[in-house]
């Protein structure tokens, strides 16, 4: 039990990666702040889940891809909680689409809730950590596509290269507060975003096909390390981003 004590809020923790990491966090004695969009059926389910683990939960319905949703979460958060230790920016969303073709509104989503939304999250959470005079830690989900091409997803691409700047920088400026802040970068994760691959066994196959460790990944190997970044082991470790994607990366930088 490595966050004892500790409250963390997760963005977009209603399903996928996000409940992973809400369960396994609170498997660590972390209390938690469940976030979605909406009061939805999937929420509840992960509320149940952690609430199962005896620990103290609630859910904030807040669409992170604006800057005043963020402030909110932060501040109805603390108020429910008394206070924050570890943001987890996880909520993403991604679009298809030739870039010839991607429309201002799809590129606006995709910016907003992938880099706007942890931008302005991290400054609230940043802002009362240092009212309280408390460190703490951000952890960003990012993706393998910070660093690697992804033809007909740019504006997925660059919304998740502006994550790994943004990571390196706030590194530096929150370090003197106490304040660590990493990326974890998955490879493939087998969860609902990924729904139409899972759909097309053949694009699947091809892909496992580049994945040395020949699986998907789920959604507890990125929450595994996501523990790790949330704990005091990872006191000295900030700026950096932890690739979990069973060889994917290194092996597409090898062809
Ligand atoms: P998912 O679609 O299953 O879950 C996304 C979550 O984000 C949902 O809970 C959704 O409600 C929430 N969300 C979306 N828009 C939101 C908004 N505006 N405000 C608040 N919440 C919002 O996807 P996932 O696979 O669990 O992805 C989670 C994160 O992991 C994303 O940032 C994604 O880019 C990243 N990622 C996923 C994979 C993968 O293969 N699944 C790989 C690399 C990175």
């Amino acid at each position: 039990m490595k966050l004892q004590n500790k409250v963390a809020l997760v963005t977009g923790s209603s399903q996928g990666i996000g409940r992973g990491i809400a369960i396994r966090l609170a498997k660590e004695g972390a209390d938690l702040v469940i976030n979605g969009r909406h009061d939805d059926e999937q929420a509840r389910e992960t509320l149940e889940q952690v609430q199962a683990l005896g620990h103290r939960v609630c859910f904030i319905a807040a669409d992170v891809a604006e800057p005043a949703n963020c402030y909110r979460l932060v501040e109805q958060a603390v108020e429910q909680m008394g206070r924050l230790d570890i943001l987890v920016n996880n909520a993403g969303v991604q679009r298809h689409d030739a870039f010839l073709d991607v429309s201002e509104a799809d590129y606006n989503q995709v910016l907003n809730v992938n880099l706007r939304g942890p931008f302005f999250l991290s400054q609230a959470f940043a802002r009362h950590l240092r009212d309280t005079g408390r460190g703490g830690r951000i952890i960003n989900n990012s993706s393998v596509h910070e660093e690697l091409p992804f033809p007909n997803f740019s504006a997925y691409c660059s919304s998740k290269g502006g994550l790994k700047m943004l990571t390196r920088n706030l590194a530096i400026e929150l370090a003197p507060l106490g304040i660590t802040v990493n990326n974890v970068a998955p490879g493939a994760i087998e969860t609902p975003i990924n729904q139409t691959l899972m759909n097309e066994p053949e694009k699947l196959a091809g892909l496992l096909e580049n994945i040395p460790a020949k699986r998907l990944g789920q959604p507890h190997d990125v929450a595994g390390a996501v523990a790790f970044l949330a704990s005091d082991d990872a006191d000295y470790v900030t700026g950096t981003t932890l690739v979990i994607d069973g060889g994917l990366l290194w092996n597409y930088s090898e062809q």
